[in-house]
């Protein structure tokens, strides 16, 4: 892949990185290949339950693994090739809060911390580094019974959802645990207002095909060219399958979003991403679209490099700009970016609601984007 590394000009700056000594992790394997449960602070009754259903053996455990010294896949296997399942002893509904304003006060549902996909941008590494092992939390009464107290408490409408992405893919391990499959008709039937929202790689949606949703869950996808997928998204299904399990989940009437992040620089971006734009509108018709650029946090860069130390992002995250404590394209690359990809998705939808994920109002205004009706991908 050919992507923005130091420079000034849009040409000068690219660079052309190897292939070779790339992570290799074929899609066949298995997300998880071992259950680890804590003694006393687990409900066992579930957790011999999902290890069953998973065909997988259950090791009970005195204490949480943490930090490991391990490098590279050794240090990725340790970390996300298992499933730590353990109950939660603080809230499951939170008030996300972004440092410096750039997002809205969403509230999200923790039912997971960490992921068993192996994204070499996922910022959860960081999130996540002193405690950095997949973890599920299965007290899921105590979840039920804050879901009902958020469903009756006094909350603006625009913040009745409930974002299941923030720290985990919600649905990478669907087929193992069942999380969604007994959540969903739990909201269904249980709430008035609530609605849940998944934001997903995943597409481990069968399951959820036939369930009681009654029109409050939104299924949200992010996709993101074939390039990116194949050399940064490990052991994620393709963009195509995504769309596919989109297709069929919009079929069954639930709501259908997208996310296009993080949008990456590299040679045949253009290309890549009309090509996307294209695919999108051939499988599904999104309510809603939003778009993101890699940003990611300072520190995040040391955190790539221990799990993936030839990754094509140290040399991108090299070229980027300092705002705050974020790290991002230029403005110029930015705009570029953002309008080639919002064109093309006018093309096929002029009234689809589109979005920047966290981005500055001068990049809005700069793409005559209305700043004051917000329609991103995690609100009402
Ligand atoms: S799917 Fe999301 S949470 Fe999982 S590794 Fe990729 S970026 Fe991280």
């Amino acid at each position: 892949m050919v992507v923005r590394g130091q420079g000034h000009s849009m040409n000068s700056c690219l660079l052309q990185i190897s292939n070779s000594n790339r992570i290799h992790a074929p899609n066949s394997d298995p997300l998880v290949t071992e259950i680890r449960a804590i003694l006393g602070k687990c409900d066992d009754f579930r957790a011999e339950k999902i290890a069953k259903r998973a065909h997988l053996p259950l090791k009970w455990l005195d204490e949480a693994p943490s930090m490991n010294g391990e490098k590279g896949m050794e240090k990725l296997k340790h970390e996300r090739g298992v499933l730590l399942l353990k109950n939660r002893t603080s809230p499951f509904i939170e008030q996300f809060q972004h440092p410096i304003g750039r997002c809205a006060k969403f509230y999200k549902l923790t039912a997971y911390n960490n992921c068993n996909f192996w994204c070499e941008y996922c910022y959860l590494y960081l999130t996540f580094r002193t405690m950095p092992v997949s973890t599920h939390f299965v007290n899921y009464e105590k979840m039920f019974r804050e879901i009902v107290n958020f469903d009756r408490a006094n909350i603006p409408d625009a913040l009745r959802i409930l974002n299941l992405g923030e720290l985990c893919d919600p649905l990478a391990l669907e087929d193992i645990t069942g999380f969604a499959e007994e959540l969903i008709p739990f909201v269904a039937n249980e709430t008035r207002k609530t609605r849940l929202l998944f934001l997903t790689k995943s597409d481990t949606i069968r399951s959820l095909l036939n369930v009681n949703h009654d029109n409050k869950i939104i299924m949200s996808f992010s996709v993101n060219t074939n390039i990116i997928h194949q050399q940064l998204e490990h052991r994620t299904p393709s963009p195509e399958a995504r769309l596919v399990a989109a297709k069929k989940l919009q079929e069954c009437g639930y709501e259908i979003r997208l996310r296009i992040d993080p949008v990456i620089w590299y040679s045949t971006w253009e290309k890549d991403y009309l090509e996307l734009v294209q695919k999108i509108f051939s499988y599904v018709n999104p309510a809603r679209i939003t778009i993101g650029e890699y940003r990611p946090s300072k520190g995040l860069a040391t955190h790539i490099s221990s799990r993936f130390p030839e990754s094509s992002l140290l040399k991108v995250t090299s070229g980027l700009i300092s705002d705050g404590t974020k790290l991002r394209y230029p403005e110029e690359y930015r705009i570029s970016l953002f309008s080639t990809i919002i064109n093309a998705i006018k093309k096929y939808d002029s009234n689809v609601k589109l979005a920047l994920c966290k981005e500055d109002v001068k990049i809005w205004k700069g793409l005559g984007m209305p700043i004051n009706s917000l329609y991103c991908n995690c609100l009402e």
